[in-house]
């Protein structure tokens, strides 16, 4: 890989590198990505170069787009065709339930044509995106939540579970694709999925972070960590778990409008860099910038799940897993 390519490409999320290549090496059949706007621009070069077709998606919003790519025009084609279709079944669905199977037969439709495995269309077909969440409750359940296999972070879909064989043989697939592309690629890739992620939910809304010392950061932080853990103990409920780390850029940014004392947008782009996180498992967290002291984060599960409804409940939610090779 070129040079001048590699400092662009990092820029992507490592999970939407490993998709890409994955695509770009006929290991995996069409993707889609999520792209930060400015290498946008290097993509779509960089796509014509390799001979990749590439898409909007969309939504467009100001820090990202969504974009699909994939070696056959065609599969683009269907992507299109199966996003408004998907959203003329759900119209559909709501006022006649019968069009529901229709809405779980889209998804089998789409499950095949990502390649994913029939374990896993079937559940998310039955259950919806918020079954997601069963693999990191196993994860937790059977105490692997601290060594979970690098190839649980290199898939696109929302696996049946924690060992689904097929799934950690995909991830395996694409990583491996790396290997005939460029070694210090997939260094860099490496090292990042083997960062701690902090996750809100088993869905995409997680952000990792590079723990840091206390002893060798204190000179330069604003915030002192005896001031953190007391403003993050009036916030959250015991146990309260507090770590300094920095956090690169996620995997997508959400702004909103936010209802103080909460903010609740995650993950929002006031994350990024030295930060103080406190995290109450499974209940809430309260994050501030250690360098400025700004506000990056403060949510609780009831007064998130009123707006995002019940079934995201799970003991797996606001939680730091962890990665081993
Ligand atoms: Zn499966």
């Amino acid at each position: 890989m070129k040079k001048s390519d590699m400092k662009f490409i990092v820029q992507l999320h490592p999970k939407d590198i490993i998709l890409l290549i994955a695509v770009l090496t006929k290991t995996k059949p069409i993707a889609s990505l999520v792209v930060p706007l400015k290498i946008e621009e290097w993509l779509k070069k960089f796509c014509s170069r390799n001979d990749i077709f590439i898409q909007e998606d969309g939504p467009r919003d100001s820090f990202q787009t969504r974009v699909s790519v994939s070696l056959y025009p065609e599969k683009l084609h269907l992507k299109r065709e199966l996003d408004s279709f998907r959203y003329f079944l759900n119209k559909k669905a709501q006022q006649v339930p019968e069009w529901k199977n229709l809405v779980k037969g889209l998804v089998w439709v789409e499950g095949a044509m990502y390649d994913y495995p029939e374990c896993c269309i079937k559940l998310h077909a039955e259950e919806g995106p918020s079954s997601r969440a069963r693999a990191y409750e196993q994860l937790l359940s059977s105490g692997r939540d601290q060594s979970v296999p690098i190839e649980f972070w290199a898939f696109a879909h929302a696996p049946c579970s924690s060992t689904c064989i097929k799934t950690l043989e995909l991830g395996r697939k694409y990583l491996d694709s790396l290997n005939e592309f460029s070694d210090v690629l997939k260094e860099h890739i490496e090292s990042r999925l083997l960062l701690p992620r902090f996750y809100q939910t088993g869905g995409g809304r997680f952000i990792e972070l590079k723990q840091l010392s206390y002893q060798k950061h204190q000179q330069k932080l604003m915030v002192s960590k005896e001031k953190f853990e007391k403003e993050a103990r009036a916030h959250l409920p015991e146990p309260v778990q507090t770590l300094l780390c920095k956090v690169p850029r996620p995997y997508v940014l959400i702004s909103a409008t936010e209802k103080p004392p909460y903010k609740m947008a995650f993950p929002n782009p006031e994350m990024m860099g030295t930060m103080w996180l406190a995290f109450a498992p499974g209940y809430g967290a309260y994050m501030v910038n250690a360098q400025n002291s700004q506000l990056a984060l403060y949510i609780t599960s009831d007064k998130w799940l009123p707006i995002v409804g019940e079934k995201w409940k799970s003991e797996s939610n606001y939680r730091i897993y962890k990665s081993k090779r």
